[in-house]
């Protein structure tokens, strides 16, 4: 199995490789040699850990169209080859192969699994093509490894504590929800996928926001459900049957999740007849904004999709370009890292994003 991949593998970069010959081999038209020393076509390689995630996917649409802007703007050609690693750390390792033979000018990489960017890394250096990571953040000795390597995302614990406080406002304004009335939250905890920077703090600074305010809490459960809105309807429904009444606060570090908790909550009978549970997400996802409208989803935390894609192409542009990033690139902290604020929303301030 292994051999019949590496073999259809080295056939298509072979194939590509031919295709990018074909392109440079026209020094007879003096037209089209001119045109290709003014207007440098800039190839961009994406490599996204997964295609079938509500977050990345826009993302990746607002990188594109970016591109789109950038390429009018400055005359330049720029293309955008994404790639889908279905999950599969080997598989990413083999795309961005791909992309180092192909001679791609930037790669942008969505880690499958954050911990393993140094193969990524090394091979990278050695073809001397730089690096944008997003979203899932290498380790800080991976990072170090290299200068023309950059780090596009947001704070993973100012998410968090934005969900906490969320909370600890309605649970000021709403005495009622404390339903066993023991002056603490019982909550629940719906996790990302394990080992992602993002689960782990949103997790942990979502709870300590509520004790900086001041709240008790008790938790009744917590689990992963990897991102997944059909795994967070799974556990929730789980809870709901052996918890019964006892749940007072649904936390989900996505709102995928969210969305899955509160259609086990509405199969429970929630949502209707003043029947409510307070659920919160993170990511302010079109569908979530639409549960905010409906008056279900308490609230999310806008994970700015618009403004880390527009960051992730402006930096692999300034790279791609041979430009001095420290100059071009606004906002770089530590040399290598570019954070977008998040920001919280509930039904009462959703006309404000967006
Ligand atoms: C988002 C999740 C997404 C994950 C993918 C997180 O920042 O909040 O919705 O599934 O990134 O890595
Ligand atoms: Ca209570």
């Amino acid at each position: 199995m292994k051999k019949i991949i590496t073999l259809i593998a080295t056939a298509a970069i072979t194939a590509s490789m031919m295709v990018g010959c074909g392109k440079s081999a026209s020094p007879t038209d003096a037209n089209s040699t001119d045109k290709a020393a003014s207007k440098k076509e800039i190839k961009v390689g994406v490599a996204l850990y997964k295609f079938d995630d509500t977050f990345i996917s826009t993302v990746r649409q607002a990188l594109e169209k970016r591109a789109e802007e950038k390429g009018k703007e400055s005359g330049d050609k720029i293309t955008i080859n994404a790639v889908d690693g279905q999950g599969q750390q080997a598989t990413q390792n083999d795309q961005v192969d791909t992309f180092i033979t192909q001679k791609y000018d930037v790669i942008a990489v969505n880690m499958v699994d954050r911990t393993a960017a140094s193969v990524i890394i090394d091979k990278a250096k050695k073809a001397n093509i730089p690096v944008v990571f997003f979203n899932r953040e290498p380790v800080k000795e991976d990072m170090a490894k290299w200068d023309k390597m950059f780090y596009v995302g947001a704070k993973a614990e100012e998410s968090g504590t934005m969900q906490g406080q969320i909370i600890a406002d309605y649970w000021k304004k709403h005495p009622e929800a404390d339903k066993n009335k023991d002056g603490k939250i019982q909550y629940v905890m719906l996790e990302g996928e394990p080992g992602h920077q993002d689960a782990i703090l949103r997790t942990k600074h979502s709870i300590k926001a509520l004790e900086d305010a001041g709240i008790k809490v008790e938790k009744l459960a917590s689990d992963t459900a990897n991102w997944q809105r059909a795994q967070g309807q799974e556990k929730m429904a789980a809870w709901l049957s052996s918890f019964n009444n006892k749940i007072e606060v649904v936390f989900a570090n996505n709102d995928d999740m969210a969305l899955g908790a509160i259609e086990a909550l509405k199969a429970a009978g929630y949502f209707k007849d003043g029947k409510f549970l307070p659920v919160v997400g993170v990511d302010a996802t079109a569908p979530a904004l639409d549960s905010l409208k409906a008056g279900q989803m308490l609230g999310t935390v806008l994970n700015d999709a618009k403004n880390q894609g527009n960051a992730i192409l402006d930096t692999a542009y300034s790279l791609a370009k041979g430009e001095d990033t420290a100059k071009t690139i606004k906002g770089i902290t530590d040399g290598k890292y570019l954070w977008v604020p998040y920001q919280p929303v509930t039904k009462e301030t959703m006309d404000k994003i967006k």
